[in-house]
């Protein structure tokens, strides 16, 4: 059987290890030994015991893969290079995805020690009663709406530089958000930015800011460190590796890219990376069977920002649906994509 590699255990890694265990050689390489249902992590701010819910061992859902938990640290052409050894590859999927602030994204972790952050964080919030978000596009405004439901005393407060909360969005749904805000008690303050992180924080605009817990919600930033020494030309500018219309990395038959890493200007989704996966697990069958393989199209897709357990925004496009349907598909979306692994 021809050795497939794969990079990263996040939803592109995870479904491509899943989807071609049976046919390949297969190894993924993870730094995390388990797989976390991002966009759920949250709710486990504010209810650690919801982690049990959106986290799952590697181990668990994949029968035949060979699983390493370690940071890799060199790619070249014929092997992916981890602390103490070199592993080799005849095909190779990099789906190392995007690093976030640590509570919300962890990047070397095991489960245990994953579950004891998320407490430590969960104690440190029980107590506090001012809260400071700083950044008000969708993980910001989600987080302020989990904070806000769950413990309404709590004196929260937004920091967003732009001129409304999930600016990118179309107006509506800044609107509602913003409403949602008003209606529990949550300050925003608009067009400004933290400058400074003292004890006493202070905004670009030289307001002063008192917070016992601050929760940063704002740079995504993608994982191609391992990629510079060898296939420094393949990165662009903001550290996206380049793909072609086959999701491979340019200039490279055996070499597949998935999810928030490549350069394909789309919204760095899990459902994106969820269809990435799915094609490239088809591309790696076809290249097998020498046969054509097919091109990537990306569309538009259907974007749904929680506001705690009852109310939300769905968004497509132009169009925008509010209240209590919104906010159960994202439970929804979550439990099914738990049960496909
Ligand atoms: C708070 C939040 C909420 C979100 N909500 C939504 C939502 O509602 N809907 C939606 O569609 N999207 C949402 N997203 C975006 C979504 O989570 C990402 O698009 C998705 O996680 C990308 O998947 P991925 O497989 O590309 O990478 P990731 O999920 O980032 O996984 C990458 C994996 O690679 C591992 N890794 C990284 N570097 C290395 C290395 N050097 N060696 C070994 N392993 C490595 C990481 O540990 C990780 O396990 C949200 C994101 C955040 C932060």
């Amino acid at each position: 059987m021809k050795k497939l590699v794969i990079i990263g255990g996040g939803f592109a890694g995870s479904l491509i290890a899943k989807n071609c265990e049976n046919y390949f050689d297969t190894t993924l390489i993870d730094s995390k030994d388990f797989f976390e249902f991002t966009p759920g992590i949250l709710r486990t701010i504010v209810q650690p015991s919801h982690a049990k819910k959106i986290q799952v061992l590697h181990k668990e859902y994949l029968k035949k893969t060979n699983f390493i938990r370690s940071l890799v640290t060199n790619v070249d052409k014929k092997y992916v290079s981890v602390k103490d050894k070199k592993i080799p590859y005849d095909y190779l999927v990099i789906a190392s995805g995007s690093s976030y602030v640590r509570l919300i994204k962890e990047l070397d972790t095991v489960l245990v020690s994953r579950i004891k952050t998320l407490q430590q964080n969960y104690d440190k919030l029980l107590k506090a009663k001012k809260v400071l978000i700083i950044g008000g596009s969708f993980v910001g405004v989600e987080l302020a709406a989990e904070i806000a439901t769950h413990f309404p005393d709590k004196n929260i407060t937004i920091i967003e530089a732009t001129p409304h909360l999930i600016s990118r969005n179309n107006p509506k749904a800044s609107t509602y958000a913003e409403d949602f805000m008003k209606k529990h008690n949550v300050k925003f303050i608009l067009e400004e930015k933290i400058i400074e992180k003292n004890k006493t924080l202070l905004t670009d605009k030289w307001r002063k800011v008192n917070a016992d817990i601050i929760f940063s919600c704002v740079g995504i930033k993608p994982n191609s460190l391992f990629m510079e020494k060898n296939f420094k030309d393949k990165i662009n500018e903001h550290c996206y590796l380049k793909v072609n219309d086959y999701l491979q990395l340019a200039g490279f038959n055996n070499i597949f890219v998935a999810g928030d890493v490549t350069d394909i200007k789309e919204e760095k989704l899990a459902q994106n990376a969820e269809n990435h996966a799915y094609l490239i697990s088809k591309n790696l069958k076809l290249l097998l069977k020498n046969k054509s393989l097919i091109a990537y199209n990306s569309k538009p897709r259907i974007m749904v920002i929680s506001l705690g357990k009852l109310d939300g925004i769905l968004i497509y496009k132009q169009f925008t649906l509010t209240g209590i349907i919104p906010g159960i598909m994202k439970t929804v979306i979550e439990k099914m994509f738990m049960r496909k692994l």
